[in-house]
């Protein structure tokens, strides 16, 4: 857990622990040349970290993300630890007003549930759930299969009419929190914005999954569903970044995630810290 304030508006960022993944599902092996050094463990698999925002404005409690569940069968093994986490910043499930989604991937998505009497449930009870319309969708159309978190993740809460679908444009989820597109990745993929008082902070998603995309804008895995969309939307965010001096929050850096861009000529860099 890791509390800072954008302006008036107070932060935690929580740490649902770290995922396992094959290096193949970060970076494309097409480009093995860019790659960051890496370290495997006897899976072969990297560790990183997930990074989920609670954000208090104007009296509500926002939730950014929830984590990779704590499903029995997962895409990818990790994470799971965000409800753990709440009671660390004096929160409870039951008060999340809003949950918001940067995209509906298991990693992002797998905590909007838990198992409960036989069936999946909402996670937050009296929670709004805002979601980006184009990937549920994606990943709810009929004419393809369904992946696991589908059927464990989105639809329970659509069940429970807690779901909230937000079209493809920038949408304010609360007072200084706002939903951003940036397509790419997935067809809704997003952003969350947080202003107050003149500052800002940018919750990034999987716009750049790991700290090298910042420098290699144009570097994208085969398996994006709009590939020739992410450097448009990462390059456009830069911009707003470096433009407003914003505080990054990315979502897959070591916990807390938080840096700084910093432009030099034609090259960006990430740098951890405040
Ligand atoms: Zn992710």
């Amino acid at each position: 857990m890791y509390r800072f304030r954008v302006g008036a508006v107070e932060c935690a960022v929580l740490n649902d622990g770290d995922l396992f993944l094959p290096p193949e599902a970060l970076f494309p092996p097409s480009r093995r040349s860019e790659w960051p050094p890496i370290q495997v463990d006897a899976q072969g698999h990297i560790a990183i970290a997930i990074n989920c925002l609670l954000v208090w404005s104007d009296g509500k409690t926002v939730l950014v993300d929830t984590g990779n569940g704590t499903h029995v069968e997962k895409k990818f093994e990790g994470g799971g630890q965000l409800i753990g986490q709440f009671a660390r910043v004096g929160v409870t499930a039951e008060e999340i007003d809003i949950v918001v989604l940067t995209h509906t991937h298991a990693d992002h998505a797998g905590g909007m549930t838990v198992f409960h009497d036989g069936r999946f449930v909402p996670a937050f009870p009296r929670a709004r759930y805002v979601i980006p319309k184009a990937d549920w969708d994606y990943y709810t159309a009929m004419d393809r299969p369904r992946e696991l978190f589908v059927e464990r993740s989105l639809l329970p809460v659509a069940e429970h009419g807690q779901l909230q679908l937000v079209e493809g444009q920038d949408f304010t989820v609360a007072s200084g929190v706002q939903l951003l597109p940036a397509p790419g990745h997935s067809p809704g993929n997003s952003v969350v914005l947080v202003e107050s008082e003149g500052e800002t902070a940018l919750h990034t998603g999987d716009l750049f999954h790991h700290r090298v995309f910042f420098e290699h804008q144009d570097m994208v895995r085969d398996q994006e569903v709009l590939p020739e969309m992410v450097p448009v939307s990462r390059r456009k965010m830069i911009d707003l970044v470096l433009e407003r001096s914003a505080l990054l929050i990315a979502a897959h850096e070591p916990h807390p995630g938080l840096g700084r861009l910093v432009r030099d000529g034609d090259r960006v860099s990430f740098h951890p810290g405040r």
